[in-house]
């Protein structure tokens, strides 16, 4: 059974050996995913163009995860509400009527109405009609994005104390075309090599191009908040970020699942497989099983169809 924490998260844990699963020190997060929209929002903007901002679908895409024997986090809440990517004083001023009470952390996004609360869905599009107090921001950050981090938290120390490393996996989607051209499949970040293992990135980089995809590396997105906030290698912590291309598998604007949809998911289910070998590997020398990793990242296409 998930751990579910009502309008905040979804935890999502192996079955377990018992059960003939293998655990493996990998976690999973999709922190952008959710579509519960919590009754004091408030937003001014319209709902089709306030739902745009979520990375629909992606927890679906990772759902195998717990059968590999990893685990998988995902936010119930939307990003346009709080955003967990974002440092919790990552505050966009002219989002507030009054002063924030911290010192703020000061970055390209917040400068870009796209702090931990935003002011702008689009570049134009203000998410609101008026200015927010600063305990209506303070209250998304305690009630949601606290919790949040402090679940992913815990799940990292729980492999690591377990296994002595973990790899953790932050899945996102981006939108199809940037300025009229059309994105890579994927986009890597590890905030260039610093928030994992650079030969993690390559694993993962290599199984998505065997699978037939394209694979971009730190541009245009390196990683925020979350692969910072948890990624410290020298400490056997490493945070990746994966973005994927909604081009691959929805219809962006009615944000409906397309006819790609079932086989991104077997191409993803096939990474998670590759990750979770590779991982296994890295921690089991002592008790090392020869074959049982899945090392080969070929696509089967036997089943199912684009
Ligand atoms: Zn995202």
């Amino acid at each position: 059974m998930p751990r579910i924490v009502p309008d905040i998260l979804i935890r999502h844990d192996p079955p377990g050996e018992e059960a003939g699963v293998d655990l493996v020190p990998v976690v999973f997060d999709s922190p952008h995913s959710g579509n519960v929209y919590p009754a004091d929002f408030d937003f001014a903007a319209p709902v089709e163009v306030i739902r745009r901002a979520e990375d629909a679908f992606v927890d679906e895409l990772f759902a195998s995860a717990p059968k590999h024997g990893a685990a998988l986090l995902a936010a119930l809440f939307p990003r346009s509400y709080v955003d967990v990517n974002r440092h919790e004083h990552e505050v966009d001023t002219l989002l507030l009527n009054e002063p924030w009470p911290h010192p703020i952390v000061h970055s390209h996004r917040s400068a870009r109405g796209l702090g931990v609360v935003r002011r702008l869905v689009r570049a134009t599009v203000p998410v609101y009609d008026r200015r927010l107090s600063v305990t209506e921001v303070q209250a998304r950050i305690a009630r949601y994005h606290q919790p949040y981090h402090e679940e992913l938290q815990v799940m990292l120390d729980d492999a690591r104390g377990r296994f002595g490393a973990v790899w953790h996996v932050n899945c996102h989607s981006m939108k199809s075309t940037a300025r009229g051209r059309l994105r890579a499949d994927f986009v890597l970040g590890d905030r260039d090599g610093t928030t994992c293992d650079p030969a993690f990135t390559d694993l993962v980089a290599t199984c998505l191009r065997d699978l037939g995809h394209s694979v971009g590396l730190n541009h245009p997105f390196k990683g925020a908040e979350i692969v910072t906030r948890h990624g410290d290698p020298a400490a056997g912590r490493h945070s990746l970020q994966i973005e994927i291309n909604r081009g691959l598998y929805m219809n962006e604007e009615r944000i409906e699942k397309s006819g790609g949809f079932d086989r991104l998911r077997q191409d993803i289910d096939r990474l998670i497989a590759t990750i979770a070998g590779y991982c296994r590997d890295r921690v089991t020398t002592r008790t090392a099983r020869p074959g049982s990793a899945p090392r080969d990242c070929a696509p089967d296409r036997t089943a199912g169809s684009g």
